[in-house]
């Protein structure tokens, strides 16, 4: 086997399962189809603090997922990211996972942390091309746009927080939305007027400007009813949403329901060393949050270390014990 564990996506509740597999002396891989770790908090709300994560009165999205990535790093996990997990078969005595791209990881436990499924990010058509190379769909470093031009897109929360975040860094961040109306909480809409952040609304990017070199120069922006501009970018952060879709993990024979994976107390799902925890498993009573998610994990790796070695106890004896 090449390891004990392949945990299916890096939010919270697999990061925090690649340490406790760490903890129980079990070697293991990480696979997320986002280029980063974090699941939901680093694609959606990084900047934002969040208040019911046990020992934090509040916390950082972004700095609560680093926590948990400094947590696990003594175990040292293989991070495989910007992969899918696309099929699962069972084979004598484990698993074998094949990532997007034909990789086979064996394992002889597979653990699913896959949320709400696989991120996509909404295209912005203009910027086909520009991926990587000006344009993003998150901002994983503030400190990479330190002095830069930021465009931002979009009309939601997740386009704001980055119009808060990137203003203390950027030489300037403007945000553009097709409406003259925003989806973004009114108070967060309302501390980013204040920042004296330029909005153009009624307005979409038409198209990216290269500069001589290749790099971004700026971006053409038609605006209904007004006038036509061009806006000086080296950043473009095209914040549309994302869609999320479970995808090929559909068909791994496993009980789905409304996008969720059934499983028993001990976070087992209907197929054998299959495991799931966090917003994907689904038992009568369910709460959905990251404290969940973490109690869930501990159970699932606990019980997987039974069932890959049914000498080895459940209780793994307190962390605090450990020198
Ligand atoms: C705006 C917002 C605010 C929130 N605020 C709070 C809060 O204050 N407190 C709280 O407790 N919760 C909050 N939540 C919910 C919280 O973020 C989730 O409960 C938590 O992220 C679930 O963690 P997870 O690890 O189970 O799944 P996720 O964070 O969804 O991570 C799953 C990962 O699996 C990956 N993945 C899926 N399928 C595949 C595949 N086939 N191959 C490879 N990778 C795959 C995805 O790319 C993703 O990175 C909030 C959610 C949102 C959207």
């Amino acid at each position: 086997m090449d390891y004990d564990l392949v945990v299916i996506g890096a939010g919270p509740t697999g990061l925090f399962a690649a340490y406790y597999a760490g903890f129980r002396g079990l070697s293991m891989a990480v696979v997320d189809s986002l280029p980063e770790p974090g699941g939901q908090v680093t694609a959606m709300y990084p900047e934002k603090m969040i208040y019911d994560v046990g020992g934090f009165a509040a916390v950082r999205g972004r700095d609560l997922v680093q926590g948990l990535v400094d947590q696990a790093a003594p175990w040292k996990p293989d991070y495989l990211l910007g992969r899918k997990a696309e099929k699962l078969e069972s084979v004598e005595g484990g698993l074998e996972l094949t990532l997007d791209g034909g990789d086979v990881l064996r394992a002889g436990a597979v653990l699913i942390t896959a949320g709400i499924g696989e991120f996509t990010p909404r295209p912005l058509p203009a910027g086909d091309g520009w991926l990587g190379r000006g344009m993003v769909h998150f901002v994983p470093a503030l400190a990479a746009h330190a002095g830069q031009h930021v465009v931002v897109v979009g009309g939601g929360d997740s386009a704001f927080d980055w119009c808060l975040a990137l203003h203390p860094v950027a030489a300037s961040v403007t945000l553009v939305h097709r409406r003259a109306r925003f989806r973004a909480a009114e108070s967060i809409v309302r501390q980013v007027r204040e920042l004296g952040v330029r909005l153009v609304t009624d307005a979409e990017v038409a198209r990216f400007v290269e500069a001589p070199d290749g790099s971004l120069a700026a971006v053409d922006v038609t605006v209904t009813g007004g006038a036509d501009e061009q806006l000086r970018a080296d950043a473009v952060v095209a914040a549309l949403g994302f869609t999320a879709d479970l995808g090929p993990i559909e068909s791994w024979g496993l009980e789905i329901d409304h996008r969720a994976i059934s499983v028993d107390s001990t976070m087992a799902t209907a197929r054998p060393r299959v495991y799931a925890a966090g917003d994907v498993a689904a038992y009568p009573g369910k709460v959905k949050l990251i404290a969940t998610g973490f109690g869930e994990a501990a159970t699932a790796v606990n019980n997987i270390a039974v069932a890959l070695n049914p000498e080895a106890h459940l209780f793994p004896g307190h962390s605090s014990n450990v020198e």
